[in-house]
Formats: structure tokens, C-alpha cells, sequence
């Protein structure tokens, strides 16, 4: 199922470059225009996946201001589904308020739940017609569409795009993206290693499930040698997370300031954090070609909340999400 238009741009930062150490960005951002970013390429493989399978019914879980569940809402609901999303309360911005609003507005049913009630109310949710999708849509069916970028790379680098890069720096939440990018380099034959900056806790949890998805991911596209080429290919930087999920911090303060004189936005949770790891090592001149892929929509949120409801109309369940 294509929801996207591909490829995504590739771009020169000449202006945050230094001699010897280049960064590019991969404008994922600009993945769909009517909501962009990283979770469209996995929503391609997942809703497919779910019509093959004869599901109506999509239940997923998130933050919430869940990216994920709002381009499932976006996504799924536009080619027919139900969504059922459980949310687990987040630290209140106007991002994370505006996302849920935009949810809402969509038709996502949200649920919300706290970390011990979540199995129970996910059972009582699912049914024959239901299609579970795990958080962030970081299963190996969802990594497929960073397996599908991966190639998009390569075709790009072919093309003289830009010369191949020797890292890849993108944020690591739920997994998906690297994984998939991971085990989709390794089949591409590209030496290219990918450094996930984790945003989530705690991140040796969030490391482990990312290696285990990388390597679920190549065992399903038939990617033959070692683990240990896999696990080399995966960096992951611990050292950006500050307080932990969804708290800023002064680095991805600083990098957001750097990044939008270029022209680019970053949000405090995710591309911060990556951003702010992205520019150390250009400073630090890591590598000559560095490529951080952007992963979040950069599509106007205005059409979105258009016909919302405001904040403070939440039902007191749904306004305890943000804390
Ligand atoms: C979900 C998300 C990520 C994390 O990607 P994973 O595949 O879950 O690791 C990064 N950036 C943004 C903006 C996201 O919404």
C-alpha cells in the first residue's frame, strides 16, 4: 500500500557542515503531505498487512502525543479502519496537546490507560476483527518500510545524490526505523552504520528490543551472515536522553535553534535529541558524510485541528494524559 511519494529528498547542510566532516538530511519529514515523517513508510507495510488479513479494526498503543497513532489515524482511518488507541499519559506541550487533538478530531477512539491497566484494557479490546500494532508500529511487518528506505538510499547514493555516507544518525524510540534500516543497509551492501540516539527509557531496554528487531527484520527478507555484521552495523548513543521520555533538554534546546535557521523543525521528544547528537560529531568529525534522517512530519497542523476541540474542553480522563 503506497501512502507516500518517494524518494523523500536528500539535502546538503552546508551552512552546519565542517571541512572533512559533511551533514546531509533526508527529508522524511516530507514523507506524505498530508501528515509526513517516519511512521507513513511503516503504516504502508501494517495496513497492508491488515487487509490481507481481512482486519477493519486497528488497536494500537502509544504516548499521548503519539506521532504513530496519529498517522494511524490519518492513515487508517482514510482507508477504512476503525482505530482503537490506548495512551499512557505524557509531559503536556503544545505539540503533544495539539497531536491528541488532532487524533481526536480524526476519529481515533482514545483509551486512555496507565502502564498496569494497559494489558487488561488491550484484551477487552481485541477481537477477530482487530489488528493489533505494538507501539510505535515497531514490529518487523512495520520495519519493512525503513527496509523499503534503505533501498531508496542506495538508489539515491547510485545516482549521485550524495556520495554514500559512513553514518546514519536518526532517534531511536520504539525501533523500528533503525532496525529496518539496519538489516535494509545490509542487504543493499552499503557500509553505512546507523547511530540511533535513544529517546526512550530505559535505553538498555531500548537497545536490546532494537537489536532483537534488526535482527527479526533481516531474518524476514532473507538477509543471510552474521549477527555480529548486523549488531556492528547498529550504534546506539545513550548519552542524549536527559531526564528521560519526552523531557527536554538544553543539547536538543540548542540543536532546535540550529536546525530551524536552516529552515528545518525539530520537536523536544524525538529529532532533538538526534540532532543535537548529529552536530557533535560533525563537530567532533566522526565521519566525512554524515546523513541525519529527519523523522518528523513537517506537514502544517493546521488542517488537522481544524474543528477540534480545545484543551480544556477534554473529558477529565482524556486532559489527565498530559501531565
Ligand atoms: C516515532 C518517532 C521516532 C522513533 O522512531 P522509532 O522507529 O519508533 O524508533 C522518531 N522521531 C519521530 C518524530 C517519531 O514520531
Amino acid at each position: 500500500m503506497s501512502l507516500g511519494s518517494y524518494p523523500t529528498p536528500i539535502e546538503h547542510l552546508s551552512a552546519l557542515s565542517r571541512v572533512g566532516a559533511e551533514l546531509w538530511v533526508k527529508r522524511d519529514d516530507r514523507t506524505a503531505s498530508r501528515y509526513g515523517g517516519n511512521k507513513v513508510r511503516k503504516l504502508e507495510h501494517l495496513l497492508e498487512d491488515a487487509r490481507a488479513r481481512k482486519k477493519t479494526r486497528i488497536v494500537t498503543i502509544g504516548a499521548a502525543g503519539s506521532h504513530h497513532v496519529l498517522a494511524t489515524g490519518v492513515f487508517a482511518i482514510d482507508a477504512g479502519f476503525g482505530v482503537d488507541a490506548l495512551l499512557v499519559a505524557q509531559p503536556r506541550t503544545e505539540h503533544v496537546a495539539n497531536n491528541l487533538r488532532a487524533s481526536l478530531r480524526l476519529g481515533v477512539r482514545v483509551h486512555p490507560v496507565t502502564p498496569l491497566s494497559l494489558p487488561f484494557e488491550l484484551l477487552r479490546l481485541l477481537g477477530r476483527d482487530a489488528y493489533f500494532v505494538t507501539a510505535g508500529g515497531s514490529n518487523t511487518v512495520g520495519s519493512l518500510g525503513y527496509v523499503d528506505a534503505a533501498r531508496e538510499l542506495a538508489e539515491q547514493v547510485k545516482s549521485g545524490v550524495m556520495p554514500e555516507p559512513e553514518l546514519i544518525v536518526t532517534t531511536l524510540g520504539s525501533g523500528g526505523t533503525v532496525a529496518g534500516l539496519a538489516a535494509g543497509l545490509e542487504r543493499e551492501g552499503l557500509r553505512t552504520r546507523v547511530l540511533g540516539v535513544a529517546v526512550a527509557d530505559p535505553p538498555w531496554l531500548v537497545e536490546l528490543l532494537a537489536r532483537r528487531l534488526a535482527r527479526g527484520c533481516a531474518r524476514r527478507i532473507g538477509v543471510a551472515g552474521s549477527s555480529a555484521a548486523l549488531d556492528a552495523r547498529l550504534v546506539v548513543e545513550r548519552r542524549y536522553l536527559g531526564r528521560g521520555y519526552g523531557h527536554a533538554t538544553p543539547w536538543g534546546g540548542w540543536a532546535t535553534q540550529r536546525a530551524a535557521a536552516q529552515g528545518i523543525a525539530l520537536d523536544a521528544t524525538y529529532t532533538a535529541k538526534a540532532f543535537a547528537c548529529a552536530l557533535d560529531l560533525v563537530r567532533a568529525k566522526k565521519a566525512r558524510h554524515i546523513l541525519y534522517w529527519h523523522t518528523l512530519s513537517s506537514a502544517p497542523m493546521a488542517p488537522l485541528l481544524d474543528g477540534s476541540i480545545e484543551e480544556r474542553e477534554f473529558p477529565a480522563s482524556i486532559g489527565s494524559l498530559l501531565r
